[in-house]
């Protein structure tokens, strides 16, 4: 891959690419079609995924309206009740916030939320954002276990800045309209494979979607394109064992593709003995990070790799949050790398994640040391990794797909 087609993919794909969008479809039938102009047989495997349509959302507190983004899978209300401020959720607190609107400082998680809602809160109001974004970026969240609830109630997200001068401003009452509905969407994972020599496998995968409002270069055009790389130099350099290439949808909205993709692929994962997962590489500044997500022997095998190689990087021992866990929970010893460049130069899940935090030359370098890598292992007469998996790393996985 030259620096035209990088420049070339990220003007055609490096725009927000939700899941179940058509931007996503369309990322997904350009990957299938580049993959059989290598004579790589790629197959594009759809997952229903649920979605929400947000209606409308609107904060006002004592009349004056703020901006807010509702989280998905809330509760639908138009209500308005006097506001409290909780900077803890503990027993003290939650025996004042019956039929009252709660600031909170944080997310919520399941227990939180299901504590909060017992109490008799009516509403939340979370902090999003950051005070150094002026101009009020809300990424947009989502309760993850709200169909769990039988009774739900409206959150709403506002700024950093706005939620500071609620509590300055000692502002009493809050009114809180969301109006959204849950539908099914259908998201895309694209499977291809270069046949080896021997039955065992190694499965390679980059998330293709991206969050609201961002471009989604860094992440994950960017391992998408190192992907790309490693199908076009193994088409060309036959390996000794099956590669399976995964890119897949809807990372972002808790690695649904990757878990389809187990799913479905259940009974050929047995022979799966390694899973390679990119996200975030070809950063302009920043260090590349190599990660063991299964077992510490791989770890060993990626610092002599790299050490043999003269190649810059750092290690860790991790259950990365990224489609590693899928893997991990199906038992293939799963690694990932990334280039990290930090919150304050290429902020991901925000609309600075634009073609400015990668460069074509950093995106090459770091997909043709992973490609080297790969290649290695792929290559290797007997495999260095062990299909162990650390214990906690396993429970963490089973804990986060059973969820
Ligand atoms: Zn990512």
């Amino acid at each position: 891959m030259n620096h035209q087609k990088i420049e070339r993919i990220i003007k055609d794909f490096g725009h927000e690419r939700l899941c179940g969008s058509k931007a996503e479809k369309e990322f997904a039938a350009y990957l299938k079609k580049e993959c059989e102009e290598l004579n790589i047989p790629a197959e594009i495997e759809t997952f229903n995924i649920t979605d929400y349509e947000i209606g409308d959302e609107q904060l006002w507190i004592d009349g004056e309206k703020i901006f807010c983004k509702a989280y998905m899978g809330c509760g639908c209300a138009d209500l308005t009740a006097p506001l409290f401020y909780m900077p803890t959720v503990d027993e003290f607190s939650l025996a004042e916030c019956k039929g009252k609107i709660v600031l909170l400082d944080n997310g919520v998680a399941e227990k939180k939320f299901r504590s909060l809602v017992e109490s008799g809160a009516l509403g939340l109001i979370i902090r999003g954002g950051s005070i150094q974004h002026k101009d009020p970026f809300l990424r947009r969240r989502e309760l993850r276990f709200a169909s769990r609830l039988e009774e739900n109630i409206p959150c709403l997200l506002i700024g950093t800045e706005d939620y500071i001068s609620i509590l300055k401003n000692h502002k009493k009452q809050a009114r809180i309209i969301v109006e959204q509905k849950a539908l099914t969407r259908r998201s895309y994972n694209v499977a291809a494979e270069i046949e080896g020599e021997i039955e065992e496998s190694i499965v390679l995968a980059a998330h293709i979607d991206s969050t609201e409002e961002s471009l989604g270069v860094y992440d994950n055009l960017s391992g998408c394109m190192a992907l790309m790389e490693m199908a076009e130099y193994f088409a060309n350099h036959r390996p000794y064992r099956t590669i399976q290439f995964l890119w897949c949808g809807s990372e972002e909205r808790g690695l649904l593709g990757s878990i389809a993709y187990c799913r479905r692929h259940k009974a050929e994962l047995k022979k799966a003995v390694c899973n390679i997962t990119l996200d975030m590489i070809g950063s302009m500044i920043g260090g590349f990070c190599m990660m063991a997500c299964a077992n510490r022997e791989s770890l060993e095998v990626m610092e002599g790799f790299a050490k043999e190689k003269k190649f810059s990087a750092t290690s860790k021992f991790i259950l990365r949050s990224t489609d590693v866990k899928p893997f991990v929970y199906a038992g293939v010893p799963a690694i990932s790398f990334a280039r990290y460049a930090g919150d304050e130069v290429a902020p991901i899940h925000t609309h600075y994640d634009t073609p400015e935090a990668v460069t074509p030359r950093s995106i090459i370098r770091d997909s043709r040391f992973i490609c080297d890598f790969t290649a290695f292992l792929v290559n290797a007469e007997e495999f260095p990794i062990p299909r162990i998996i650390d214990e906690q790393m396993e429970r963490e996985a089973k804990e986060y797909i059973e969820k």
